[in-house]
């Protein structure tokens, strides 16, 4: 009987990556790299491919947040034994981040995916303007159909600016995506009640659906996992994922095809959001950012607007404030009262240039051409009203 009260999910937790929309994949050092030869393990490596060409083909956004950049660099430099200094990381790093978008690429177009790579530093996602210029092209990326790899840009993150590991990186990108899974492959298959290597009896979570402190002393505990990650920076991958509303998985990715088998139910351990991205993204809209202007709508667009359409330039009669692209604004019927906060995609001196002006008349009229939408309807959150 208490299967019946199980929620899908929980009878298949696959299916979290199975029925995901947008899947964010982070590949460790240690399962790309073969240590003894520092080259690219093919057939594990031509396996997971499959595995990602299964997902594109099912129609689910892939982004891939690939390390090796390193492993694979410092062997072609001759940088053979011990740990590196920083220079001499970012110099492998250079070296190696030319083979991994190489390899990439070969063994994608052989399932005909478009690969495109993109490194980030921290700015990129810390910084607003900065993030919302890496988010339009990761969108605009994914709109073609491509599949981007990315890796932090190591060769100018110094210490001070790096995340240093690709956990939190793949994180801040499920987050900045809004995807609703993040699958973190590494030499673990999971999160263990105490460190396996040393406790045999020590045995896998299945899933995890708050971060608590004992989550955090467990994690502080393994020792597993040799890159530069860990199960902490796994448990703030998590953390991260969590707020975004994103499912996350840490699975084991030393089998071939790894994707599948965590579809199929394979032994991991899943942090499970209460969330959807998208109710989180609307939350954050309406609810952390400072609107920095007004726009009043006719009863035309405010009608759209009620009916989950997204604000177009033509249904905006009055502008007012000091705002830029990707500021959050207010939107007022023309009595004043307030229908919904959004992410406006033009400055104020735009808006005010376009206003009540067709979108096929945008690029006309700015000398460049833009979104059709002043705000986006995923960059809206409706006012609720009672009654
Ligand atoms: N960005 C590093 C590389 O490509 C990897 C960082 C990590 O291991 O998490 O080599």
């Amino acid at each position: 009987m208490a299967e019946c009260l199980l929620d899908e999910s929980e009878r298949d937790p696959g299916a979290r990556l199975g029925n995901a929309r947008r899947v964010v994949i982070k590949i460790g050092s240690s399962l790309l790299v073969d240590p003894s030869t520092g080259r690219l393990d093919d057939l594990w490596f031509g396996s997971l491919v499959d595995d990602v060409g299964a997902l594109r083909s099912r129609g689910q956004d892939v982004l891939l947040v690939s390390s090796g950049a390193i492993a694979l660099g410092r062997r072609h430099l001759g940088l053979r034994e011990g740990p590196l200094r920083l220079e001499q990381s970012q110099a492998a790093a250079a070296a190696g981040q030319i083979r991994l978008a190489h390899a990439w690429q070969e063994a994608l177009g052989r399932h005909d995916i478009p690969v495109a790579q993109v490194l980030l530093t921290l700015g990129d996602t810390e910084q607003r303007r900065r993030y919302l210029n890496a988010r339009g092209t990761l969108e605009t990326l994914l709109g073609l159909g491509a599949v981007p790899v990315i890796n932090e840009n190591d060769t100018v993150a110094t210490e001070e600016i790096r995340y240093g590991d690709n956990d939190r990186l793949a994180a801040r990108v499920a987050q900045m995506m809004s995807a609703d899974c993040l699958v973190l492959l590494s030499d673990v298959d999971g999160l263990y009640t105490a460190d396996p290597t040393q406790f045999p009896e020590a045995e896998l979570i299945a899933t995890v659906s708050e971060i608590t402190p004992d989550v955090e002393i467990l994690a502080g505990e393994s020792t597993t996992d040799l890159g530069s990650g860990g199960m902490i920076t796994k448990i703030a991958a998590a953390k991260i994922a969590l707020r975004a509303g994103c499912h996350m998985v840490i699975a084991s990715g030393r089998n071939p095809h790894p994707l599948q088998a965590v579809e199929s139910g394979a032994p991991c351990t899943w942090f499970v959001a209460g969330d959807t991205p998208a109710s989180v993204r609307k939350q954050w809209i309406a609810g952390s950012l400072k609107p920095r202007g007004d726009l009043v709508v006719d009863a035309g667009a405010a009608a759209a607007l009620a009916a989950g359409k997204s604000l177009l330039p033509a249904g905006v009669i009055e502008v007012h404030g000091e705002f830029e692209r990707g500021d959050a604004v207010i939107v007022r019927d023309g009595d004043g009262t307030e229908l919904a906060h959004g992410l406006v995609a033009y400055s104020v001196s735009e808006a005010r240039r376009i206003m009540g002006r067709k979108s096929s008349e945008i690029a006309a009229i700015l000398g460049y051409g833009g979104r059709d939408e002043l705000i986006h309807r995923n960059d809206l959150a409706m006012i609720k009203r009672n009654g």
